[in-house]
């Protein structure tokens, strides 16, 4: 399958293991993670967040319920929301999730922002569970075509060295363990480069109620809604 249905896939998967109820998408663009991750039934909560509203809206009507969704009897609620604004910016929209996906989102990011990210998501959404991928440099030379980076809006692609020490700063700043993996095996005899994608896995190492995380920030809202669907 092509690389972005096995990074959709890996964090099916990850919904499946841990069974997080408040899922926010970082960068969730054209929604396509999001609707794919509303058939998990475990879900009540979907949220997105992306700088472009554009992007966002082109398909987020498959965000609504269908007909047949009212028919049935819910056997569980489900609220979708879509959010314009940017991952530099806190909003108390953005707290109490279970899990938090930013998905070849930080090579987007310029500088400053990148540097807010992770007080923003780590230290502020705080959510028990972070999945961050990223393009592995160090595959690029397997790439046809590709000279300096994959897509031209990339700020920067790191190798495994390089992205494995910033995410390991930011677990050990704001009390996360942090696993790395990825998806997209090289051919045989070329493993030693390690995945076209890197991914990092962050599980928070302190209980958080989600009551204590609203009572203890009070925040103003930054981000606009730009969509809203209950099931
Ligand atoms: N996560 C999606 C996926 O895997 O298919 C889309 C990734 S796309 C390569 C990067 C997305 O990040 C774009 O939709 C872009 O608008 C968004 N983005 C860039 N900077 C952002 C920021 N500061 N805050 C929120 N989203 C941002």
């Amino acid at each position: 399958p092509p690389l972005y249905k096995q990074r959709y896939q890996f964090i099916k998967d990850l919904v499946g293991k841990y069974k997080p109820k408040k899922v926010a998408d970082l960068g969730c663009a054209d929604c396509t993670l999001l609707w794919m991750l509303k058939f998990c039934n475990c879900i009540e909560v979907l949220a997105g967040l992306d700088i472009c509203a554009s992007v966002m809206k082109e398909k987020m009507h498959r965000l609504s319920p269908l007909p047949g969704d009212y028919l049935q009897p819910a056997e569980r609620s489900l609220t979708v929301t879509l959010h314009h604004g940017s991952v530099a910016h806190k909003d108390p929209c953005m707290l109490g999730f279970d899990l938090v996906t930013c998905i070849e989102l930080i090579e987007h990011l310029e500088q400053s922002e990148l540097k807010k990210f992770p007080e923003v998501v780590f230290g502020f959404m705080a959510p028990s569970i972070v999945v961050i991928s990223t393009p592995n440099s160090e595959f690029n030379p397997l790439l046809p075509g590709v000279t300096l980076f994959r897509h031209p809006d990339h700020k920067f692609e790191w190798n495994r060295a390089q992205f494995q020490s910033w995410a390991l700063e930011a677990a050990r700043r704001y009390d996360y363990s942090v696993e790395f993996t990825g998806v997209g095996h090289p051919l045989t005899g070329m493993e030693k480069v390690g995945f076209c994608t890197q991914i990092g896995v962050f599980v928070r190492k302190y209980p958080q109620t989600t009551e204590s995380a609203q009572s203890e920030k009070p925040t103003e809202a930054v981000y606009k809604m730009v969509f809203k669907a209950v099931y």
